[in-house]
């Protein structure tokens, strides 16, 4: 089989690669000429995990090719997937500018029948609108060509997205015809041996399906990060009652972790777009608006506790940052609760020395020369007035205290993800806060 797919971002990328590892012959299409030509010469503009052999390895067997030019893409294949951006407008909704230029385009160049595979997050009708384009496109050049839409949304994560959607959970399909939903089945077979559903439905089901899957989580995030800044008030801990509740079957262990927020490319701007199409069609979707003010919140919570412990005052204040991306794994510092923080702190007058395993680039590119960069985790903390953790990578699970101690200004721990023990802090002679912990 032989697909196309546009965008080479971290859907496009994994999603293009993927394929090509069963056999299919990709042609994955970006209009980023630079990154097209990095592709190209076997470098990966993005930090995921296992994708940068996977990439080699499909290259080299020639099933994986890059491009700027969606004619030659499309040209002969049974799907095209579109994995463009869709991020957030300036009144919430989700900005459908990329999605709509890449089907003028597709309109512009078909000549036999193909599926016009939507990946993005889109709103619910935007297969329709799509489709509409096309149509127009075709007609523009009086031409007669049989294609089929079908929405396809995305469930992997981040930083684990090869892995997620090699074996993903289920699979999503909103088609209206057998052709379309014959194709896409025999596409995603190779991914399904495990007995995991592949569920076809109707379009706009399929769409929503992926903004329900996301308002769900981030509702599970906020409600814990709240029962957390009420443990703060009231001296409980946070972490037992977590394991109090997810222990029962019908709540489950999963996405309630309390933390400094969420963040990242998709949980903010797809809850806002959820909330903008209720809103939209008369009807206002209360939890979820919730769930949004409390996110935002949370992303102040941090920072309260720093400046309650400075008495207000940060002037000068020197601190080290342990995390940069909105979670670990991952290069995406896109809505990240550390670029937030950091804001904050340089706003009143504090410096900043900054670490990630992953995100330096991206941040350079945030923050220029206004904070420092550091390549070693400890360095940051040299002479730092506190620690400040804001992403849980691996590395930064068991750090060496008493060298933090030997290092630090200020013996003070600000751990945005609740990842270490308060006794064994304390023990070693550091004060600590938490989100929700005793
Ligand atoms: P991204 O910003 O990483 O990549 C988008 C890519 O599309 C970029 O390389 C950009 O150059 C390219 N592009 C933009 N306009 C184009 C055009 N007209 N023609 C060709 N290429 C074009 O985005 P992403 O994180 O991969 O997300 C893509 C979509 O998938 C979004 O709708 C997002 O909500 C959804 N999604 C993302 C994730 C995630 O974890 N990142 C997960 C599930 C779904």
């Amino acid at each position: 089989m032989k697909i196309a797919v546009v965008g080479t971002g971290y859907v496009g990328l994994v999603t293009g690669t993927c394929f090509a590892e069963t056999g299919v012959n990709v042609t994955c299409i970006d209009v980023d000429a630079e990154k097209v030509r990095q592709l190209k010469n076997g470098s990966v503009p993005i930090y995921e995990p296992g994708l940068d052999v996977m990439i080699r390895r499909n290259v080299e067997k020639s099933r994986l090719n890059f491009t700027t030019d969606i004619n030659e893409g499309i040209t002969g294949s049974d799907a095209v997937f579109i994995a463009v951006g869709t991020p957030p407008g300036e009144n919430g909704s989700a900005d459908l500018q990329n999605v709509k230029k890449v089907a003028a385009e597709i309109g512009r160049s078909i000549r036999e029948y193909i599926v016009v595979v939507t990946k993005s997050t889109v709103p619910v009708g935007t297969s329709d609108a799509l489709r509409n384009v096309i149509q127009q496109e075709l007609d523009n050049r009086k031409m007669s060509v049989a294609f089929d839409m079908a929405s396809n949304p995305e469930f992997l994560k981040e930083g684990s997205a090869v892995e997620d959607f090699l074996k993903p959970e289920r699979i999503v399909i909103g088609t209206n015809t057998d052709r379309a939903a014959e194709i896409m089945k025999k596409l995603y077979m190779p991914f399904l041996l495990n007995n995991h559903p592949i569920l076809f439905m109707d379009i706009a089901s399929a769409e929503i399906t992926k903004y329900a899957a996301n308002a769900m989580l981030a509702t599970r995030i906020s409600f814990i990060n709240e029962i957390a800044n009420l443990c703060d008030l009231l001296g409980a801990d946070v972490n037992q009652v977590r394991k109090g509740i997810g222990s029962d079957s019908r709540i489950g262990s999963k996405f309630i972790y309390p933390g400094a927020g969420y963040g990242g490319s998709c949980f903010p701007k797809d809850v806002k777009a959820l909330i903008k199409t209720a809103h939209d069609h008369g009807y206002e979707l209360n939890v979820t608006k919730a769930v949004e003010r409390a996110n935002e919140f949370q992303k102040t919570v941090l920072f309260g506790k720093i400046k309650k412990h400075f008495s207000n005052n940060l002037k000068n204040k020197k601190f080290g940052i342990w995390g940069l991306s909105f979670k670990p794994q991952t290069d995406d510092i896109r809505e990240a609760s550390a670029i937030i923080l950091i804001e904050a702190l340089l706003n009143e007058g504090a410096t900043v020395k900054a670490y990630d395993p992953a995100a330096m680039d991206e941040t350079k590119k945030l923050f220029g020369d206004r904070i420092i960069y550091v390549t070693d985790p400890y360095e940051a903390l040299n002479g730092s007035d506190a620690m400040v953790l804001m992403t849980e990578w691996p590395e930064f699970r068991l750090p060496d205290f008493e060298k933090l101690s030997g290092i630090m200004k200020g013996k003070v721990i600000f751990d945005g993800r609740n990842i270490y023990d308060p006794a064994e802090l304390k023990k070693a002679g550091f004060v600590y806060y938490g989100i929700g912990r005793r």
